[in-house]
């Protein structure tokens, strides 16, 4: 029944969080670390006091600087084998600007990231799975900037502009699509790959500064895999999406006017109503009948939410339940703790 759905969906939530390294800057002006792993074994991270007051939070995984891209993708892999079986999934990777969330999803030259993988992954399980299943896989790349949602494989629609900009329109009851959104039908690594990367360069084309732009834009992956059962006939429908969010660090008043304004309230607006879906979902103790949450959970307070509303659902229509992962990074720097205060908050607000 729906209690017990709902006990079951709070499994269905991870909470990552993982730290990058100090950087040679940091290292050359001496900074210290405000960071404990001694911990991280037991999901344990602790930011050490100024005074007396040490903080310790808890995780699923904890990932100090030392652990690299394999390591993050081991505890990460299961999700792939989730949604070949009928799940909806969302890795999103949240954290204040310069804190790895593109490290980890994207990855550098030479150390693939969580999206690379992932993909690898679920063509990898396909293959294994051949002669019993049949899978159909297409990808989209899309951008949600200013509470606009671009699509980044339809040439034309560049980020900052207005011209095609998409819509999330419900088609039945639970089922969300965007019309004239670009679904790239994809056979292998390679090609999925190939529109991935793309659909990343539309990005950087179109913004005079790609490395501010894309810290104010969430970059979202969707992975849409059809999947037909060739002994018994039942066939499954799920959605793997890879988020690369708008980074969550608060704007001082006074660097704040206009344009760069309305940016981080767009920006606020979408972590908090996002961070409001998925505490709900994680609700320890659902108090309020499941139905009245429904009411409460508004997935129309952000294009971000409402574009994820079937996959960020208990009961969802459109496919199989849905599962979620987010990554929060951090960095380690003394100097960063109060940023690092604010998104360790907002992750266990989350879990
Ligand atoms: P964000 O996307 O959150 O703004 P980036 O992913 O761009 O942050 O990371 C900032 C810098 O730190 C980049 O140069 C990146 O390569 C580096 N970096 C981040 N995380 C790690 C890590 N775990 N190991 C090594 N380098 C990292
Ligand atoms: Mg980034």
């Amino acid at each position: 029944d729906l209690y017990n759905k709902l006990i079951e969906l709070k499994g269905n939530i991870r909470v990552f969080c993982r730290c990058r390294p100090l950087n040679a800057e940091e290292i050359a002006e001496g900074a210290s670390t405000a960071i404990d792993f001694e911990s991280a074994k037991d999901g344990e991270l602790i930011v050490k006091g100024h005074v007396s007051s040490k903080k310790v939070f808890k995780f699923d995984s904890v990932f100090s600087p030392e652990e690299d891209q394999e390591r993050v993708f081991e505890k990460t892999a299961p999700f792939a084998t989730s949604v070949l079986d009928g799940f909806n999934v969302c890795i999103f990777a949240y954290g204040q600007t310069g804190t790895g969330k593109t490290f980890t999803m994207e990855g550098v030259e030479g150390a693939r990231g969580v999206n690379y993988r992932t993909l690898e992954e679920l063509f990898r399980i396909i293959k294994e799975r051949e002669g019993i299943f049949l899978y159909d896989v297409t990808v989209s790349v899309l951008e949600v900037y200013n509470e606009q949602i671009h699509d980044l494989l339809l040439t034309g629609s560049q980020p900052g502009t207005t011209s095609k900009r998409l819509e999330v329109k419900q088609v039945a009851e639970g089922v969300h699509h965007v019309p004239g959104l670009v679904e790239a039908r994809v056979t292998n690594m390679n090609e999925a790959w190939e529109v991935l990367q793309t659909g990343s360069k539309a990005r950087v084309v179109g913004s005079t500064n790609a490395n501010e732009h894309s810290s104010r834009s969430h970059c979202i992956h969707c992975v849409m895999v059809k999947g037909e059962n060739m002994i018994n006939g039942e066939c499954t429908k799920s959605k793997l999406w890879l988020i690369d969010l708008a980074g969550s660090e608060r704007v001082a008043k006074t660097d704040a006017q206009g344009e760069r304004l309305r940016e981080a309230q767009n920006i606020n607006k979408s972590l908090s109503a996002l961070g409001d879906v998925i505490s709900a979902l994680a609700t320890k103790t659902p108090h309020i009948p499941f139905r009245h949450m429904i009411v409460v959970l508004n997935y129309r307070n952000s294009k971000l939410t409402h574009l994820l509303q079937d996959s960020l659902s208990i009961v969802s229509n459109a496919g199989g339940d849905s599962k979620t992962l987010m990554f929060v990074q951090i960095s380690p720097n003394e100097n960063d703790v109060g940023e690092t205060l604010c998104s360790l908050n907002f992750a266990s607000r989350v879990r």
